[in-house]
């Protein structure tokens, strides 16, 4: 088997496994945040938890493509930069953004998110410098503009809902609230929603089976969490906005 056949083979494998995540996360919500529950093993503190399992995404990649003959081509580069823009902040800015010292994480959740991150850095960073053969005019192609549209937008709004997530919290404070503004008129979780808008930007701006991977693994962990989190609002505030849906406007 050639590596291409192996990075195509786990670009697969990453779809079948989303699709079993998605089944299994529909009825067994992933143990973090405040879905963290005794019965899932040892856990840690859940910034170190966030640190250990998003930093493959910047640092393997960065690795990865660093090794590919690609790696001083300028299409190749815009996308490093656009990854790195993400899991830079992702990895290493955010968890220190969040309102969880005290908080907990289980090291299952914290050790498949950094195998994921880490087969995932594999599977785009090597398409990208070493397999795709991405020219200066895949630039300016209706994919990469379209694609990179979808990304900034996604990348807004994630950031938004994040900010106003954070936001709910002062300091010391560990409860919930009800979000509101921005696109929380419409969904519970519109940093998700942010999120998958954003990776449905990635997949398309590389025009790639690896991204479409990344895509899909993406939604199926995302969308089953999304309608946790909105069964937990509509439990816990009887006020909560009754037009709001979990993740999709008007329909999901
Ligand atoms: P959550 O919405 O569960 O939580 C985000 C932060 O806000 C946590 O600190 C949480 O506290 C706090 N919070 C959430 N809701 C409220 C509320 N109503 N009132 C007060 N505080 C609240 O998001 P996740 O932790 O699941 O994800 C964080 C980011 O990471 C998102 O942008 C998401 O898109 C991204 N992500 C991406 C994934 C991917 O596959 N690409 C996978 C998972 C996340 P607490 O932790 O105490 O609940």
């Amino acid at each position: 088997m050639t590596e291409v056949e192996l990075h195509r083979a786990i670009a697969y494998g990453t779809i079948g496994a989303g699709a079993i995540s998605f089944l299994l996360l529909l009825f067994v919500a992933a143990p973090y945040g405040r879905n963290v529950r005794p019965g899932w093993g040892p856990t840690l503190p859940a910034r170190a938890g966030w640190l250990l399992m998003e930093s493959p995404a910047p640092v393997a990649f960065a690795v990865i493509f660093a090794l590919g003959p690609d790696r001083a081509r300028v299409a190749p580069l815009v996308m490093l930069a656009l990854w790195q823009l993400h899991y830079v902040y992702r990895s290493f800015i955010f968890p220190f953004r969040l309102e969880i010292a005290g908080k907990r994480m289980t090291l299952f959740v914290a050790g498949i998110g950094f195998l994921f991150n880490g087969v995932n850095a594999y599977l785009n960073a090597r398409w990208i410098s070493a397999f795709a053969d991405y020219r200066i005019a895949h630039l300016w192609s209706p994919a990469f503009a379209g694609g990179l549209l979808l990304f900034f937008a996604g990348y807004a709004i994630n950031h938004h809902a994040d900010g106003v997530l954070i936001r709910l919290r002062r300091e010391g404070e560990r409860g919930y609230a009800i979000p509101e503004g921005g696109l929380y008129r419409f969904v519970s979780c519109p940093n998700y929603l942010g999120e998958l808008i954003e990776w449905l930007g990635w997949a398309v701006l590389t025009w790639s089976l690896a991204g479409a991977a990344f895509f899909l693994f993406t939604a199926a962990n995302l969308v089953p969490r999304a309608l946790s989190h909105h069964r937990f609002y509509r439990e816990r505030f009887a006020e909560y906005p009754r037009e709001r849906r979990a993740i999709l406007p008007f329909i999901l």
